[in-house]
């Protein structure tokens, strides 16, 4: 689900196993809403509608847009769910495992989608004022849905759970009266460990170069997208995990370091109050989390 596998591990030993069935179903029904290229989600409905028109969303909708517009602002478009119809040519570009042409980006170099999402409060719409915009909420709606399924969890009276949304994690309560031990994956060496975070109540977000790329004449082209080039980010960052109550500013601010670098994401970092691992080929920075480094 959500583009990736999702594993809940629930360690309370007296609940309704029903709970595990009906949170899937919680994800699933956020997957419908939240899909770029299926054209019955709301998210389509919505990228084919509001270039012409405000378009009406659900109140959900509108949460996840004006909630990660801030971060877009915060970020000045490191992060930027405007992005959508640039995202399109590089998808392609991965199943053909070919760069796109440069005429095909040229219209995207330095534009900054997500300053042409305008939104209505009060009837709740979203216009575009731009034609090259289009909404995509890879970047963070994995995390939006893991804090929905962890606030369902805790109504279930869940107070002791693991929740794995593909290199999203949230840890939520303790397992034998100690904080969860999270492994942060060597992104040089995927089979190694850099290291482990010890959370509780608390999301472990990672963003990478080393799961999802391809290859063309000796090039590497990774899947985070710097819109001030419109190719592939090449910062210094190999990987970086951010950790903070909430997995959706996580999941944000995760995508955002990865193409700002390692000393521009460590000062948005530390601004807002998470914690950090940040990986380059030359070192490995973190600040207050307790971090491990195994090596
Ligand atoms: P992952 O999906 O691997 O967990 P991210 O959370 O960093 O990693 O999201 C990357 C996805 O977000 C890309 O696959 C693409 O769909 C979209 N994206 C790429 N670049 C950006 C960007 N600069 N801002 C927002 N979304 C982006
Ligand atoms: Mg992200």
């Amino acid at each position: 689900m959500l583009g990736t596998f999702i594993t809940l591990n629930i360690y309370d030993s007296d609940v309704d196993e029903g709970i595990v069935d009906n949170c899937f179903e919680l994800v699933s029904q956020y997957e419908k809403m939240f899909s770029y290229y299926d054209s019955s989600s709301e998210l389509y409905q919505l990228n084919q509608n509001a270039y012409k028109n405000p378009f009406k969303v659900s109140d959900e909708m509108y949460d996840i847009i004006t909630e990660s517009l801030d971060y877009c602002r915060k970020t000045d478009g490191a992060f930027d769910i405007g992005l959508g119809r640039l995202i399109e040519i590089w998808d392609k570009a991965v199943i053909s495992s070919k760069p796109p042409n440069s005429d095909e980006i040229s219209d995207y170099i330095g534009f900054k989608g997500y300053e042409h999402i305008v939104v209505n409060g009060i009837d709740k719409t979203v216009y575009f004022s731009d034609e090259r915009v289009s909404i995509h909420l890879g970047a963070c709606a994995k995390g939006f849905v893991q804090d929905k399924a962890v606030t369902f969890l805790k109504e279930c009276g869940v107070k002791s759970a693991l929740l794995d949304f593909g290199g999203s994690i949230y840890a939520l309560g303790t397992k034998d009266s100690k904080p969860f031990s999270i492994g942060i994956t060597d992104p040089t060496s995927e089979s190694e460990l850099a290291g482990a975070v010890q959370i509780t109540d608390l999301s472990v977000v990672t963003s990478g170069n080393y799961r999802r790329f391809f290859e063309y004449n000796g090039v590497v082209y990774h899947h985070i997208i710097d819109s001030a080039t419109a190719f592939p980010s090449q910062s210094d960052i190999n990987g970086v995990s951010v950790i903070c109550e909430s997995a959706f500013k996580s999941d944000c601010l995760s995508t955002a370091s990865f193409v700002l670098g390692a000393e521009s994401a460590e000062a948005l970092l530390s601004d807002e109050n998470c914690g950090y691992v940040i990986i380059t080929d030359e070192s490995v920075r973190s600040n207050g989390v307790i971090f491990k480094n195994e090596k």
